[in-house]
């Protein structure tokens, strides 16, 4: 039988794109040809960013179609994108798909959206092509977001999903503690670009539902209860290139692979790694608290500052604490974030709390400082403090900041006793169970596979 050819599309950022492709090289492994597609400006990066490290295994094929944006201006202004990719995307990947399944190659039997696009499961309906979503946040979140209508017939959100009041819920005992403010769509500050988001979300959610398969890079282990509340989400998760012996690919930046050298010359369990993905930026203020918070530390730290955060003030700073710092810190523009998490010499991430991260640093046995900026992060925090016990947050001051004593009070804190580490260690080895021989996440990925390997068109 010939390889059956999967096409795997992720929302146009960092945070899905990486998840997405290791799937798809877990695919690869399984006997699959992948076409990969990307917008043309996602495109672009990930081609560069992969120019370092070898091309991609040829069964994944990177293709690109636009994203309906004409400047990286546009891209920047809230809700521009989401709205342009649903103008523009659909007719795009229907087109492909048309094109793909007219030539000579294996006709496409099965595509894999990213659950953020519930459109491009629609192009698949249309086209008689069997379907799955993939969940690049925890189930959490999205029990939440299935939870929406119950949330407003019971006067918690009104129609348009502003809150009626700040209040706290728990839609479960193993589940975080949600903020109504910290909803994604409530930490809009326009309230127009509010309703936007929160219809398009509520118009996902029923499009997901359509799905035959809905995956998550998540595990029972971690989410009981959102897995307990919504057992149509599948948990294949962790989603790891150590896992295939692998590298992680679909990165918008180069990876500098050189702290990894520095990161042997450390002392093991020494290292505070402090990275905030992709996104999060900082004002000056609170970055030279962070810096200064750090170096009172005097413990060796790894701090990823992307290029884009650096402005020209920062660029200044970030050169003086360089020079400063040098023998106890190392400063890059973008980690092989998964293999630091794993070098024997880290002692904890301090963290912004997107998923990937949260996963990443769970899987790896290392404890957290959280340091949450928006939408979900919230609530990963929660399951790290709350939930899991492997974190620690920080206390913000009356001007919202972090300061610099705070940071140096809880990395002592959590390194000061074994407490965290040890309840770390044992959180990732029940993660590792579950994708093991027997575990479900691993019997989930292999019912998956089996589903698209046997399946005929629906
Ligand atoms: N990442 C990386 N190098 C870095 C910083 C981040 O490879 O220096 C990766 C990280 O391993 C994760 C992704 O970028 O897979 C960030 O995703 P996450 O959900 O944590 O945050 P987001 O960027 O979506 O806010």
């Amino acid at each position: 039988m010939a390889n059956p050819h999967v096409l795997v599309i992720p929302f146009p950022v960092q945070g899905h794109v990486i998840p997405l492709m290791e799937l798809a090289q877990c695919l690869v492994e399984h006997g699959f040809i992948i076409t990969f597609v990307n917008t043309e400006v996602t495109h672009e990066r990930v081609l560069d960013a992969l120019a370092d490290k070898g091309l991609l295994d040829d069964r994944i094929r990177l293709v690109a179609i636009p994203d309906g944006l004409e400047s990286e201006e546009e891209r920047k202004i809230p809700g521009k994108l989401a709205e342009a990719i649903y103008r523009v995307m659909p007719g795009k990947l229907e087109e492909l798909i048309r094109e793909i399944n007219a030539s000579e190659e294996e006709p496409i039997t099965c595509v894999i959206a990213d659950q953020g696009l519930g459109w491009a499961l629609e192009v698949a309906g249309k086209m008689g092509i069997r379907r799955a979503a993939f969940l690049t946040a925890a189930a959490a979140s999205l029990v939440l977001g299935f939870r929406i209508p119950c949330l407003i017939d019971d006067g918690i959100i009104d129609h348009d999903g502003t809150p009626i009041k700040k209040q706290t819920l728990q839609l479960a005992p193993t589940m975080p503690l949600m903020n109504t403010s910290d909803f994604v769509w409530a930490r809009v500050a326009n309230l127009a670009l509010q309703k936007i988001i929160f219809g398009a979300m509520v118009q996902n959610n029923r499009l997901v539902k359509l799905a035959d398969w809905l995956i998550c890079n998540s595990t029972y282990d971690l989410e009981p209860g959102a897995f307990d509340l919504a057992p149509e989400i599948k948990p294949i998760g962790p989603l790891l290139a150590s896992n295939r012996l692998g590298n992680s690919a679909g990165h918008f930046w180069m990876e500098d692979s050189t702290c990894l050298e520095w990161l042997d010359k450390q002392p093991p369990g020494s290292v505070i790694y402090v990275a905030f993905g992709s996104f999060a930026t900082f004002s000056k203020p609170q970055f030279e608290e962070l810096a200064l918070g750090l170096e009172l530390t005097n413990r060796p730290f790894l701090w990823v500052l992307r290029q884009d955060t650096k402005d020209g003030t920062n660029a200044t700073y970030v050169e003086g604490l360089q020079h400063k710092t040098a023998t106890q810190g190392q400063i890059v523009s973008w980690a092989p974030q998964q293999k630091v998490l794993s070098h024997p010499s880290i002692a904890c991430f301090l963290s912004h709390c997107g998923w990937n991260s949260t996963v990443e640093s769970v899987s790896n046995g290392v404890p957290m400082l959280c340091w949450p900026y928006f939408a979900d992060q919230f609530f990963n925090q929660s399951y790290i403090c709350d939930i899991w016990k492997v974190g620690l947050g920080f206390k913000r001051d009356a001007s919202g900041a972090i300061a610099h004593g705070e940071i140096k009070n809880k990395v002592d804190e959590l390194l000061g006793t074994m407490t965290f580490k040890e309840r770390a260690l044992h959180l990732k080895e029940r993660l590792m169970n579950n994708i093991g021989e027997g575990g479900s996440s691993h019997e989930n990925f292999t019912n998956f596979v089996d589903w698209m390997k046997t399946q005929k068109s629906s």
